[in-house]
């Protein structure tokens, strides 16, 4: 096959662009595939910092790689979740990666925040699956680190496969508040929130892995131990049975959602954060969902008898 740009001999074949590429056009595709989602959806400009959540994978590493390449004002933010030799392995990657470039990374260590809040701990201490417990913690430790830098974009680096897998997930069960929120680029709804975008939304995770091959990024290759069996696992693997069967069915699934059924489920599901009576932040309800699980670790770590700390 030759590259659809200078004839060479390809080295990538994307069936669902019907296209191949050299390694030196392929650099240049997909940058220009990521440049294109932050000026079509209006992402941040080159005025704004922008705070990239990185996790040692592919994704985000590839993503902040073009990000400073391309000369945007860019920090890294690690989360530590406290998942073993994982998490480990995972923020050495990260520190090694801004190390080589000299970008600068922050990190936040679950262990160390409120009463000690690494995954496993939680997940044991609520009876709640990790994930699950997972999900909020990021959403928190996100949100306050772009708060308190003084962030105005929080990038992360959710990919189409990641994007179809959740909007499979939201569509099967029909939650219509979920479909209403997931959009690549969520506006600041609240005075303490900040922009969220994830400009790798229509990029597959094949794309990015060559992308970051070919670039010499040393991530993580293995998944989190808590990613074995879980539903978005399964989703993947049925979205990759039909995009081999039909190629772009992915991104067809994604992009007809984003411009049609994400706006009218937002027409209705429109409810607007109040501030949660722990910590502050946006939250639905009179504690945010952060506070809540807080609240649950401290009430099961008291010794029996004793008052939960308020
Ligand atoms: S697999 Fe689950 S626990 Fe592991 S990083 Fe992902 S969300 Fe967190
Ligand atoms: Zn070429
Ligand atoms: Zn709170």
């Amino acid at each position: 096959m030759k590259c659809t740009r200078c004839r060479a001999k390809a080295e990538v074949e994307l069936r669902a662009h019907n296209a191949g590429f050299c390694r030196p056009c392929y650099l240049f595709y997909f940058r220009r595939q990521v440049e294109r989602a932050i000026a079509a959806e209006r992402m941040f400009t080159h005025d704004e910092r922008l705070l990239v959540a990185v996790s040692g994978g592919k994704d985000s590493l590839a993503l902040w790689d073009v990000l400073a390449e391309c000369g945007y004002a860019t920090t890294g933010l690690y989360l530590g979740l406290g998942i073993g030799a994982y998490s480990a392995r995972s923020h050495e990657k990260a520190l090694k990666f801004a190390e080589q470039r000299e970008l600068e990374l922050r990190v936040v260590t679950l262990e160390e925040e409120g009463p000690g809040l690494a995954i496993p701990d939680v997940a044991a201490a609520t009876r709640r699956v990790p994930c699950s417990a997972c999900g909020t913690m990021k959403r928190h430790f996100f949100d306050t680190a772009a708060l308190a830098g003084g962030f105005e974009v929080l990038v992360t680096g959710h990919n189409l496969d990641d994007e179809a897998a959740r909007l499979m997930g939201n569509v099967l069960r029909w939650q219509r508040d979920h479909l209403a929120r997931q959009r690549p680029v969520l506006p600041a709804t609240h005075p303490k929130f900040v922009r969220k975008v994830k400009p790798l939304y229509l990029i597959s995770e094949y794309e990015t892995a060559v992308y970051a091959f070919m670039r010499g990024i040393d991530y993580i290759v293995e998944e989190c131990p808590n990613a074995v069996g879980a539903t978005q696992l399964l989703y993947k693997d049925v979205l990759n049975r039909l995009e081999h069967a039909s190629p772009g069915t992915k991104q067809a699934f994604v992009q007809e959602f984003f411009r049609s059924g994400q706006p009218a489920f937002a027409a209705v599901e429109n409810e607007e954060p109040q501030v949660c009576g722990q910590c502050g932040m946006p939250a639905y309800g009179t504690l945010c969902s952060f506070c809540r699980l807080v609240r649950q670790v401290e009430a099961r770590r008291s010794p029996p008898g004793a008052a939960a700390p308020a």
